[in-house]
């Protein structure tokens, strides 16, 4: 069998490195490269956790990924993957946290709660005011973005695969394709197609799937740590997340980057391959307005770096995998703000689905792209 997969990121990279592993002869194409600048999966570092509310589904996901790529990175010996643990910082509600406790603990981890006192002393870079609730989850951390997917790409031609740096042109979503037109000018054909293209989506499959999804504009800012303050390294400060209003989420210095921080809020609707990336005055300083409080040591902290990515928002907030209802192609992404870990999953899964027919799992399908349920952070939950 011949797959073409569009789109190099952290879908399209892990489902044409599960293909080719499973003997399938696969291209992989990507217009600026896996993990460019303009993709989701672009920048230095994505959160990598098992928390994820009630949802056991996403939960037994996300551990099957966490496997996958620790044997991953063994097998490159290159590190892509830390374990920090993730810290969650609750106010009276930890229903977010609480309701995925059984389930991470069927699956071999654990939750551990510490009072504000001895989460003080622990991480002493915080000031706790206004937290009730801390509870530390030791199976977590991060993941190193752009260097993954280069190295799931690297990998995957070391193994045979053949990867093309072009640009994929428009589709015609009436009529059934077994090719695509590439910008240099040729047309490549093969047995199935996969569009993992990000927000990418929406412009190339505007009728069936672009009116359902919402890219918005998402910025991340890298603010410098004090000279000789070790408390913000990934040695002292694990990833931590406080589910407030707005959720704030941040990853420790990494790489000698700085101090990472977003917002876990939707922008404005965003256009990936033109919209600029300059960041937003008004979130700057609401997130320094943030930082006074909560990281006091990083108050008057300079804004080293910052990154503008985006969300590709589906109604339900689910992943999407299925085929195309014209076209026959698969079509891969949704993955929101929470994507990126994921990818060898859903490289798995769709491995599974082409390959051996296997059902994808229902919340994936195209049929929740009318779903009314209008999710508008990625820890709403039931
Ligand atoms: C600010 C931010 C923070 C996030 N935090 C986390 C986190 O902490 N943890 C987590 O797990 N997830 C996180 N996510 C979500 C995660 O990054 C995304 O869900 C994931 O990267 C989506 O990957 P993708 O492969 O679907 O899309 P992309 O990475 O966008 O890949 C699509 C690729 O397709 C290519 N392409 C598009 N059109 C064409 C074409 N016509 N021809 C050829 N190539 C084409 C593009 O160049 C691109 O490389 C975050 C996202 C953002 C924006």
């Amino acid at each position: 069998m011949r797959v073409i997969v569009v789109g190099a990121g952290s879908f399209g990279s892990w489902c044409a490195w599960n293909l080719l592993n499973s003997g399938v002869d696969v291209t992989l194409i990507d217009a600026w490269g896996p993990g460019n600048s303009r993709a989701s999966s672009g920048g230095e570092t994505r959160v990598i956790r098992t928390v994820y509310g009630a949802d056991d589904f996403y939960i037994e996901m996300s551990k099957r990924s966490m496997d996958l790529w620790s044997a991953f990175q063994s097998n490159l010996n290159e590190p892509l993957m830390e374990f920090t643990g993730s810290l969650w910082l609750c106010g009276d509600d930890d229903s977010y946290v609480e309701s995925s406790r059984k389930k991470i603990e069927s699956l071999g981890m654990r939750l551990e709660n510490f009072s504000v006192k001895e989460a003080t002393k622990l991480w002493p870079g915080i000031d706790f005011t206004d937290i009730a609730k801390v509870i530390f989850e030791p199976c977590a951390g991060f993941l190193r973005a752009r260097r993954s997917c280069d190295a799931v790409k690297r990998d995957f031609e070391k193994r045979g695969g053949q990867y093309l740096q072009a640009t994929v042109g428009s589709i015609d979503e009436t009529k059934r394709t077994n090719s695509v037109r590439l910008s240099t000018g040729t047309t490549i054909t093969a047995d199935q197609i996969v569009f993992a293209c990000g927000p990418w989506l929406k412009q190339l499959f505007p009728e069936t799937i672009g009116r359902y999804l919402n890219i918005s504009r998402q910025e991340v800012y890298y603010f410098g740590t004090p000279e000789n303050d070790n408390h913000f390294t990934q040695e002292r400060l694990p990833v931590w997340l406080e589910l407030g209003t707005p959720i704030f989420y941040g990853i420790p210095e990494v790489d000698y980057r700085g101090f990472k921080i977003a917002i876990d809020q939707r922008g404005e609707e965003f256009n990936p391959s033109v919209d600029d990336r300059t960041p937003t005055e008004h979130l700057v300083e609401l997130t320094r307005s943030y930082l006074q409080k909560r990281f006091p040591a990083l108050a008057q902290a300079p804004l080293l770096e910052s990154r503008v990515c985006q969300y590709t928002n589906t109604p339900s907030g689910h992943f999407l995998m299925d085929r195309h209802p014209e076209t026959g192609n698969w079509i891969l992404g949704g993955g929101c703000g929470h994507g990126f870990k994921m990818g060898p999953a859903m490289g798995e899964i769709l491995a599974e689905a082409i390959l051996r027919d296997k059902p994808v799992p229902n919340p994936f399908r195209f049929e929740h792209l009318t779903s009314q349920v209008n999710k508008t952070t990625q820890f709403d939950h039931a």
